[in-house]
């Protein structure tokens, strides 16, 4: 715990002696512990102390202090107008911010103002719009352990989103972290923390949240059949903590509240309606390192620009609801066909229905975030403003409604009948609520002429009395005979009849002296007095009628919540299925036709364009890429720059689309949905985790040995860089081999390893695959078009020169190749192959290349014989790093035993 969290010390130790608001922001500090206690005091939230000094450091603003009878204690205060911003920066800085308001105007008791903490804002139970991503999830998670299972509850506590899922594989709960990226973590018991990423907050909570019996009863308070509902007592556990986790950080109306919450009160956030229990096999799978190598979310550097990314290309959504659930079906593609399909019909069809299709996306942008103004509804937080812009977004609803009304497809016919335009809402508030509220709630504005009886009775009485007032003037002149005298007011004495000094002789005798002025003295009358309480008699209740009527709308509203939720989620679909469709009209994409689940995989795509790269360059060369029984792993050699990564993580896009239910970039393309696609591409250094890259690879590399299947997708770039080529290669043509033979999976190998293009020969479900490039007057030219067979050479000094390596350094380079090239007999590219006898690799002409035929240095031609024996026998691809150092130290030993002998 930060140490400036708790009560002060300082405070601590006198206790008993502070006065009444300071032993108030004790207590709230001992109470909420793990947090930093904003305490409101008039029109800041103030910290003292340790906190203070904390807070005045991060935050940058004044360090102060404030001195009582008990002594001086440092203070910093923040203006609660803009305070958003600053809790922003105490959140980024990893703290949980407790905010402790003023619950009751100054002067309503007589002792200290009562205050509450009203919210413990945390990074996953973030509900304030202006810390929010509007169009992602914030997810906050628990993690729950019982016996073998494991469990993974995750909430959004703006939306209501609530999903859980539960595994024996630490690592399948881990990926589906990964899939969430949830902001906060609640771990239970003996639950693995290492399945969060670092920058997931990890929460302490009371562990007795977890127990079985209470977390059935807490998950029973919100759902009627949880046992129903949830797979495991796991996930009951963590379902029910998090909801606790949630109830705590919903913080309390009053202090008597929280203290019935400590006694376990039931303090249900009603719009958590729906649970939704998943089976992480539903969906496409897809691990941390496959979400950041196909650029679902983040960018990758090489593109250079923040939006680069799928979800990027993707997103022509309207609303906020329509970006969040289509960034839900990117984070889970799906595997059913018949889900795939139902999709992709709406899609097809929107893409045609051009006309509808564009009125729906300028419809669509009039719609509100339903589901947090719904939350916000039902968590009593929502002012008049926010019904008001619930009610416009209920009156696009028909409109929505009308544009689907000739759907063919099932998928848009049933989001036509799920569009409840909730007619009965939306009057409710167009008959209670003024158009143009103002913010506040308490200070009247709000609630329409004609809603209520008494309240308008309450208002034309205000009005009667002020007519009175304002014809006054007129009456008192034509009584007094004094024509500059005047009718005015001020807050302090209220209504005034002013007359100047030179009149005073005239005035009558029933004006009573308030106040005199340089030149004139100010009057009031009995009767206007009666007429002034009145008035701020009817006023004043007005304001506390409305505040209650108000109070009453938002609560018969909040009853709707399903309602609501189910309408919103209707016309998140409608935008998210719009916006595949613009994608696809706009950047000519196809409908991908689903191949039947047989045994393997089958990918067919032609003309297949890579959805990222091709928006941020000019031109792109389109590719196909077939493969079915007996084109099962494809060796893609071609020089660097030459697009080999690029045409990998294409096909695996395509196939991710597909299963989203999006259009594809490409001319046509038939394909069986994959379970799982895995990559290891490109040298992801994990410095910061303190592995080597050649660690990381290799932990990737394990990872796929083990899970992939044949129904999986493989992408393996460059495999075995981050050690010597003979190991490279080694381990490369091993995993090749064993990818073949053992596992089926559909595999995509980029290597440079030329020899490989050897084995995939040999190997009868591989194939070679290359990018040629030319070189025309010294430069190097990339077509980028993929060919049948193995590439011909590196051309790394030409990229070097085109990268602008000076001229000296690519000359003296082409010296070397030369010479290297005289020197040695077999292909000047390739570098010395590493030899295994039970899969050699080739020479050109069919023969098995040697140890002694390889190797460049002339000495090595006299090789003693036992040497060049125990090297044939080597099996280099079954070795470790480590055992091929010492093999290489015990061989050279040998060598220089036999010199010697
Ligand atoms: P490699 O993996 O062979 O080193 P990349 O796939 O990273 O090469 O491609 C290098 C660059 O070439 C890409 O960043 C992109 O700008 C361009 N490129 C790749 N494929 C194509 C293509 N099909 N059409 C146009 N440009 C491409």
């Amino acid at each position: 715990m930060d140490p400036a969290l708790g009560p002060p010390e300082e405070m601590a130790e006198k206790r008993d002696e502070l006065t009444p608001m300071m032993a108030q922001y004790h207590d709230l500090c001992e109470r909420y512990d793990d947090a930093l206690v904003l305490f409101q005091v008039g029109d800041f939230y103030e910290t003292f102390c340790g906190a203070a000094e904390r807070t005045a450091r991060l935050l940058e603003v004044t360090l102060t202090s404030r001195e009582d009878s008990t002594g001086e204690y440092p203070m910093t205060g923040i203006p609660i107008d803009n305070a958003e911003s600053y809790i922003e920066e105490l959140l980024e800085a990893g703290y949980r911010v407790a905010v402790a308001d003023q619950v009751e105007e100054p002067g309503e008791s007589s002792g200290v103002v009562e205050r509450a903490v009203t919210r413990v804002i945390t990074p996953g139970t973030l509900t304030e719009d202006e810390l929010l991503a509007g169009d992602d999830n914030n997810f906050v998670a628990a993690v729950a352990r019982d016996g073998e299972e494991l469990a993974l509850a995750l909430l959004d506590v703006s939306t209501g989103d609530f999903l859980a899922t539960s595994s024996t594989s630490s690592e399948a709960i881990a990926d589906e972290v990964s899939r969430f990226d949830p902001a906060e973590a609640v771990v239970g018991p003996d639950a693995p923390m290492d399945v969060f990423p670092d920058d997931c907050m990890e929460t302490p909570f009371d562990e007795a949240v977890f127990e079985r019996e209470r977390a059935a009863e807490t998950v029973s308070a919100y759902f009627r059949n949880p046992d129903a509902l949830l797979a495991s007592d796991a996930e009951v556990r963590a379902c029910g903590a998090l909801l606790e986790y949630a109830e705590y950080a919903r913080g309390s109306e009053s202090e008597a509240e929280a203290e019935a919450d400590d006694e376990n009160e039931n303090d249900r956030l009603e719009y958590i309606t729906h649970l939704t229990r998943y089976d992480p096999r539903e969906y496409l799978l897809l691990d941390a390192v496959a979400l950041r190598s196909l650029e679902l979310f983040e960018p990758r550097a090489v593109h250079g620009r923040d939006d680069a990314t799928l979800v990027g290309v993707l997103d022509e959504t309207s609303s906020a609801l329509g970006g969040r659930k289509l960034r839900d079906w990117i984070r889970r593609p799906l595997l059913e066909p018949d889900r795939i399909e139902a999709r992709l019909d709406a899609v097809e069809e929107l893409q045609s229905a051009v006309r509808e299709r564009e009125a729906l996306q300028e419809l669509l942008k009039d719609v509100y975030d339903l589901e947090r103004l719904i939350g916000r509804i039902s968590r009593e937080r929502a002012n008049a403003r926010d019904l008001r812009s619930l009610r416009d977004t209920l009156a696009v609803v028909p409109d929505v409604r009308e544009q689907l009304e000739d759907a063919d497809c099932d998928r848009l016919q049933r989001l036509h009948a799920d569009l409840d335009p909730l007619a009965d809402v939306r009057e409710l508030i167009e008959d209670s609520i003024v158009e143009d509220p103002p913010i506040e709630i308490t200070e009247g504005g709000i609630i329409a002429e004609g809603y209520d009886e008494n309240l308008d009775d309450l208002r034309q009485t205000a009005r009667d009395g002020k007519q009175w007032i304002d014809d006054l003037e007129e009456r008192e002149r034509e009584r007094t005979g004094i024509d500059s005298l005047k009718v005015g007011y001020n807050s302090v004495h209220g209504y005034y009849i002013e007359v100047t000094n030179p009149n005073l002789d005239s005035v009558p005798g029933d004006y009573q002296r308030r106040q005199t002025l340089k030149n004139s003295e100010r009057f009031v009358t009995p009767e206007l007095k009666e007429r002034e309480d009145e008035i701020v008699g009817a006023e004043e209740r007005a304001d506390e009628l409305e505040y209650e009527l108000f109070r009453e709308v938002r609560k018969t509203i909040a009853d709707e919540v399903e309602r609501v939720q189910d309408l919103a989620d209707a016309l998140a679909t409608v935008d998210a299925l719009v916006s595949l469709a613009t994608v696809a009209a706009q950047y000519d994409y196809c409908r991908p036709a689903l191949l039947e689940r047989s045994d393997g995989v089958e990918i067919d795509i032609e003309g297949g364009r890579h959805p990222v790269v091709e928006r941020t360059q000019e031109s792109f060369v389109p590719n196909d890429a077939q493969f079915a029984d007996g084109r099962r792993l494809a060796v893609i050699t071609g020089p660097n720059m030459s697009g080999k990564s690029t045409y990998m993580r294409q096909v695996a896009q395509i196939v991710l689309l597909a299963q989203v239910g999006s259009f594809v970039p490409a001319k046509s393309a038939r394909l069986t949905p994959v379970d799982r696609i895995f990559t290891r591409v490109g040298a992801s250094d994990d410095i910061a985790g303190g592995r080597s890259t050649f660690m990381v690879e290799m932990d990737e590399l394990a990872t796929i040995l083990r899970e992939a299947d044949g129904r999986s997708l493989v992408l393996l770039d460059e495999v075995g860089r981050g050690t010597s080529t003979a190991d490279g290669l080694a381990i490369a043509q091993a995993m090749a081999e064993h990818i073949h033979d053992e596992i089926g999976a559909t595999t995509l190998f980029a290597t440079h390893h030329h020899p490989l293009t050897e084995v995939a020969d040999e190997l009868e479900d591989a194939f070679t695959l290359h990018f040629e490039v030319d070189q025309e007057d010294g430069e190097v030219v990339f077509h980028h078009e993929v060919a049948p067979g193995a590439a011909t050479g590196s051309y790394g000094v030409e990229v070097a020169t085109a990268a602008g390596v000076p001229e000296p350094v690519v000359e003296r380079s082409r010296e070397l190749v030369a010479e290297a090239g005289d020197e040695q007999s077999t292909d000047k590219s390739e570098p010395p192959a590493a030899t295994t006898t039970d899969a050699a690799p080739t020479t050109a002409d069919g023969g098995e290349r040697t140890v002694d035929e390889q190797s460049a240095p002339s000495e090595t031609v006299d090789l003693p014989s036992d040497v060049a024996a125990e090297l044939r026998t080597l099996e280099v691809a079954h070795m470790t790093p480590v055992e091929a150092l010492s093999e290489l130290d015990r061989l050279k030993r040998l060598l220089e035993e036999e010199r010697e002998s």
